[in-house]
């Protein structure tokens, strides 16, 4: 058994397994099964041209040589990154725990209570430091959630003008990723040096950096001010070490703050992943995108978290959407959060006055040295100006083993954060050639530098909440840790059969590598010929990812899909308007697409036109043909799903593109559902011109609560040169994570991935045939056979006893389950995905809890047990429930705690159902007083 290639470890079923399952479905093979559910049209015979699978030892060996050929560097180039110490604690219980790192995104409450609390704590953090009254949890990164703030003060905004401005001291990669998300927008961004430079008359918003790029501290107060009279919002980026002694965005009268929480304990890993943060005052939060969790209350009244204002994400109205973030940064949230609750607010300010003490010694030896310095008030980042000797510097730092900022021939910046040394400080001085002044070894004394300027520091209290004040001794975190994850259903409890979102198996070999010091301790603007490691993973993965889809070229910038939609669809409108095709802005999307398609579409500036589906799910071609003619100048694209969200395998689709294209349009597919074609199908050759794929689902990177995930655009080579040069700060989003992916596919091998897609269908399939007679599956396609997920129809079951989708869903917690996507993208059903990595004992259990479910909801069909007072209406049933020296209910007490007649591996609700609109109505968006959870 030991040397099982890893294929085997990866697919749940045994060979016995797919027998049985195979027999159910009636079919002798899985290739098979594959040849009827798959249209020959796009079926593609021929074989991956990647390399034989790898052991998980040999894996590993490999990622260990690329490692190797990683230098890591001690890393002052600021800009963002910067060192910092994970606490151990959090890197092990947290980063390295799959019940942290397996979780979904929480938008079952009742099984989310870990999370939700650890991303509460987040949001609290974060407005706290930024003096503003809501944060959401969480954003992909700080240039995402500055583009983010330009639409949204553009919504609020009373200007009528078109105009945003950004300050010249911002980062150069958010400025970047500002002009990428503003031109198809019609915006037009003017970088204005504000320190010389007056604001213009009219303008609906404005961006400062705080403390600047080049590290100056500076009163914004005015500035805001003068915005706020021409009707015009503020955004301040700030970064939140500083924000422990500084005054608060907030306290200067900002309307936004954005940034990365980075060095709360997140390494840097060559650009991410990492949260970025977007906070608003009173007044905005119900414009904020993303996230944001909430408190409400049970059905016995006890106070809950739960996702506020949004039964999915509120901001995602399809064309009429504000952003179209989805999959956000939860994991990595959660980790800057705890490193909050484990210093607590003494001790992040003990780290940020060393922090700013390290910077100003560090300007103090230059002065004395004769080096000039940019300016005098600044937090952890100095800038040196050496006329014509920058690059000098910087190569004699390199040497010695310090990466510092070139900012230009004359200036070079140098940043300190929590890990830096006297010995750090003295390699630098080196470097500019001054001679080292006498300082001591030991900590900067109390006090703070004259470096941050008395009038623009913090007054008043930080973070004076109880859990950033309680768990301060290892023990006592260990536990709060443990308590919170306790709470939560991963999938290390069981299976969780998410339509859309492949819960499969996050495997221990794929995640190791990602917290070595070679991959993790890397700056994403460090010289290239120090990550040779970082670059030859990055293209060997690029190739693999093309050979797999059949495309030409793959960019790993986008930081989620939602933002790889973005980057495709921005392609498509560049090479429309290359070929002098300016007025394509139409894009297609059928009624059933994902809410981020349409989203997307609008993000890239097009309107969104809706293709009805037929009474099978299908897109109806007659209803297409209708809006191609109707839309005849203008059809920039259509955005398909396949197979589609329905499941199945739509045969139409290669008649579809060969629509579009005939009519001038671009095809995207929208690859998220790519685990039911690897090795079957390729999309850049079925007729597609563009895809993104997630990373997060079909290629095992954890979803870690709701985020981190990777949203690779794949595209056609005439597509190749049109897409954006920015669309996350880092140039490879979230580098520090594709180990993952690479891992996957390297010991997956060609026959591995031909195998999961078939048993990931096969699988569906089993659950489909096993639960045919007691729910009935919405759409199938070729000979009644679905894709990798089937639709359970409920509506007809509702309509007949009153038992709603959401009652199935709560009732599976009962029975140790997550449940399944709920309506989505037909209301009133369940979507399973139960993906190759269950095997047929967990799809046999899910099954066989479904079929109890069934008899339960005949029983209140006919009347046995009443509509309003049940096992179904009242799931999930906490121990404190059923223990309850009062039970007054027409069931057993037996039944509601152990449905299955078993107490063993029992999961419990933390929390009865939860009232999702009482929060929305009394929205708490940071941590309460104690008082509010007393009586
Ligand atoms: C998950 C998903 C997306 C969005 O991906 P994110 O990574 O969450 O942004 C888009 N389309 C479909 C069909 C999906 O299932």
């Amino acid at each position: 058994m030991s040397d099982l290639p890893f294929a085997r470890r990866h697919i749940g079923p045994d060979p016995d397994g797919i027998q049985r399952m195979l027999g159910a479905v009636g079919y002798s093979s899985v290739e098979e099964l594959m040849d009827a559910a798959i249209p020959e049209s796009i079926r593609w015979h021929g074989t991956l041209d990647l390399p034989p699978a790898a052991t998980e030892a040999e894996a590993i060996t490999e990622l260990k040589s690329l490692a190797s050929r990683n230098q890591v560097l001690t890393s002052m180039i600021g800009l963002g990154y910067y060192g910092t110490h994970t606490p151990a604690v959090i890197r092990r219980n947290v980063l390295e725990d799959p019940a942290w790192y397996t979780a979904y995104t929480p938008y079952q409450p009742e099984i989310s209570q870990g999370r939700l609390e650890a991303l509460l704590n987040f949001q609290t953090m974060v407005s706290d430091l930024t003096g503003l009254d809501s944060a959401n949890a969480s954003m992909l990164d700080e240039g995402t959630a500055a583009a983010e703030a330009m639409t949204l003060t553009r919504r609020s905004s009373k200007a009528r003008s078109q105009v945003y401005v950004v300050d010249a001291d911002t980062l150069p990669q958010t400025v970047a990723v500002i002009q990428t998300r503003a031109w198809p927008l019609g915006i037009e961004v003017r970088v204005l040096d504000l320190e010389t430079e007056a604001l213009p008359e009219e303008f609906f918003g404005l961006h400062l950096q705080y403390p600047g790029a080049g590290g100056a501290i500076r009163d914004h107060a005015a500035l805001i001010e003068a915005a706020h009279a021409r009707g015009a919002l503020a955004t301040v980026a700030a970064d939140l070490l500083a924000l422990t002694l500084l005054r608060s965005p907030g306290a200067a009268g900002a309307d936004v703050a954005v940034g990365t929480t980075q060095r709360f304990g997140v390494p840097m890993g060559f650009g991410g992943p990492h949260a970025g943060y977007l906070a608003v005052r009173a007044g905005l939060e119900r414009t904020l995108p993303g996230r944001l969790v909430g408190v409400s209350r049970d059905a016995d009244g006890a106070p809950a978290y739960r996702l506020a204002l949004q039964t999915r994400e509120q901001h995602i109205r399809r064309e009429k959407a504000t952003s179209n973030i989805c999959t956000a940064q939860v994991l990595l949230a959660v980790i800057a959060g705890m490193y909050a609750v484990y210093h607590g607010p003494e001790g992040l300010r003990a780290i940020a006055g060393r922090v700013a003490g390290r910077a100003a010694t560090l300007a103090d030896g230059l002065r004395a040295g004769g080096v000039r310095l940019a300016h005098d008030a600044f937090f952890d980042t100095v800038t040196a100006v050496v006329p014509g000797e920058a690059e000098r510097v910087v190569a004699a730092a390199e040497a010695a083993g310090v990466n510092l900022r070139l900012v230009d021939a004359d200036r070079v910046g140098i940043a300190c954060d929590e890990t830096t040394t006297i010995g750090h400080l003295r390699t630098v001085w080196a470097a500019f050639g001054v001679d080292a002044p006498a300082v001591e070894e030991a900590e900067p004394g109390e006090g703070l530098p004259g470096s941050l300027p008395e009038p623009l520091r913090r007054t008043g209290p930080l973070l004076g909440y109880e859990v950033f004040a309680s768990h301060r001794n290892e023990t006592a975190m260990l536990r709060y840790l443990r308590r919170l994850a306790d709470k939560d259903y991963a999938l290390d409890r069981g299976m969780i059969p998410l339509g859309s979102c492949t819960m499969k198996l996050n495997a221990t070999t794929e995640m190791e590598p990602i917290t070595w010091p070679e991959f993790a301790d890397i700056h994403p603007f460090a010289p290239a010929h120090q990550v040779a490691g970082y670059r030859e993973l990055i293209d060997e993965l690029k190739r693999w990812l093309a050979e797999v889809t059949g495309y030409d070229a793959v960019s790993l910038a986008p930081n989620a899909g939602s933002q790889g939609e973005l980057a495709g669809l921005l392609a498509i409108r560049g090479y429309h308007q290359a070929q002098g095709d300016h007025d394509r802005d139409v894009c297609l999307i059928p009624s059933s697409a994902h809410g981020t398609n349409a989203a997307s579409a609008v993000m890239a500036g097009m309107r969104v036109v809706v293709v009805a589906c037929d009474a099978d799910g299908n897109v109806d071609l007659t209803d297409l043909d209708r809006k191609i003619t109707a839309n005849a100048e203008r059809l920039a694209a259509i955005m398909v799903t396949y197979p589609s969200t329905h499941g199945v395998y739509e045969t139409g689709i290669a008649e579809l593109c060969a629509k579009v294209h005939d009519a001038g349009g671009q095809v995207y597919v929208d690859g998220a559902n790519l685990n039911a074609l690897l090795g079957y199908a390729r999309p850049g050759r079925f007729g597609a011109d563009v895809s993104h794929l997630n990373l997060h689902k079909t290629f095992c990177i954890p979803h870690g609560g709701g985020g981190p995930g990777v949203g690779p655009v794949a595209v056609r080579a005439h597509l190749a040169g049109h897409l954006p040069e920015a669309i996350a700060s880092a140039p490879h989003g979230s580098a520090g994570i594709l180990p993952i992916p690479w891992a996957y596919l390297r010991m997956m091998g060609p026959e591995g991935l031909v195998a999961a897609t078939g048993t990931a269908v096969l699988a569906a399939n089993y659950v489909a045939a096993r639960l045919a007679d007691h729910y009935p599956v919405l759409y199938t396609g070729n000979k009644g056979l679905v894709a990798h997920e089937c639709i359970l129809d409920l509506r007809p079951i509702t309509k007949a006893t009153g038992v709603s989708v959401d009652d199935v869903a709560k009732r599976l917690i009962d029975y140790g389950f997550h449940a399944p996507t709920m309506s989505f993208p037909v209301a009133g059903t369940l979507m399973v995905e139960p993906t190759e990595s269950e095997d047929v004992t967990e799809l046999d259990r899910f099954v066989d809890a479904m079929i109890a479910i069934r008899a339960e909801i005949d029983k209140v069909g006919r009347g046995e047990w009443p509509a309003g007072d049940n096992p179904l209406a009242g799931a999930p049933h906490t121990a404190a429930s059923v223990s309850a020296d009062e039970w007054a209910h027409p069931y057993p007490r037996s039944v509601a705690a152990y449905p299955t007649g078993t107490a063993e591996g029992k999961y419990w609700a933390p929390v009865r159902r939860i009232d999702g609109a009482y929060g929305d109505r009394n929205l708490v968006c940071s941590c309460p007083p104690p008082e509010a959870f007393a009586e």
